[in-house]
């Protein structure tokens, strides 16, 4: 097993409650996005019974840039880098496009971030006069660890 990227986990602030703080530190240790059943499933024993607890705390958590929520899995996943857009949340001006490659196989998301990309993006949407607010991007396709099991498998 290589080390997760998960294991960085992301400076906390203060102000969480006690439900924040446990679904953030699931999906801070989680090697994959969790679905909000699953946090559910996971946070039982800690006391937390009625999805809305859990729906209340990913939607402040997401509010506050702390979490991700990955549209096409319906699941959630702590944020990697909270330097990669520090403004997520308080300025739609200056918080960057995340950007999410999910594996098909294993379910990991690499969550990547690149200045550039969100300019370009900025300048894209500001000739349509669109006003983005949704800020990640989903790809889907195969990590390199699956791509290479894959390849001496011979599958
Ligand atoms: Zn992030
Ligand atoms: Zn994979």
């Amino acid at each position: 097993m290589t080390t997760s990227l998960k294991d960085r986990a992301p400076p906390r602030p203060a102000k969480l409650t006690r439900n924040q703080d446990l679904v953030l530190a699931c999906l801070t240790h989680a090697t994959t996005p969790l679905s909000a059943y699953a946090l559910l499933d996971r946070l039982r024993e800690e006391g937390l019974k009625a999805p809305a607890q859990i729906y209340r705390a990913l939607e402040k958590l997401t509010a506050l840039g702390l979490v991700h929520r990955l549209e096409s899995l319906n699941a959630f996943a702590a944020c990697e880098d909270l330097n990669h857009h520090r403004g997520c949340g308080t300025s739609q001006d200056s918080a960057l496009v995340v950007l999410f490659m999910i594996c098909r196989r294993c379910g990991l998301a690499r969550e990547v971030s690149d200045p550039s990309l969100s300019a370009a993006l900025a300048a894209l949407c500001a000739a349509e006069q669109f006003q983005g607010e949704q800020h990640a991007i989903e790809i889907q396709g195969v990590c390199r660890n699956c791509a290479e099991t894959a390849e001496s498998g011979g599958a």
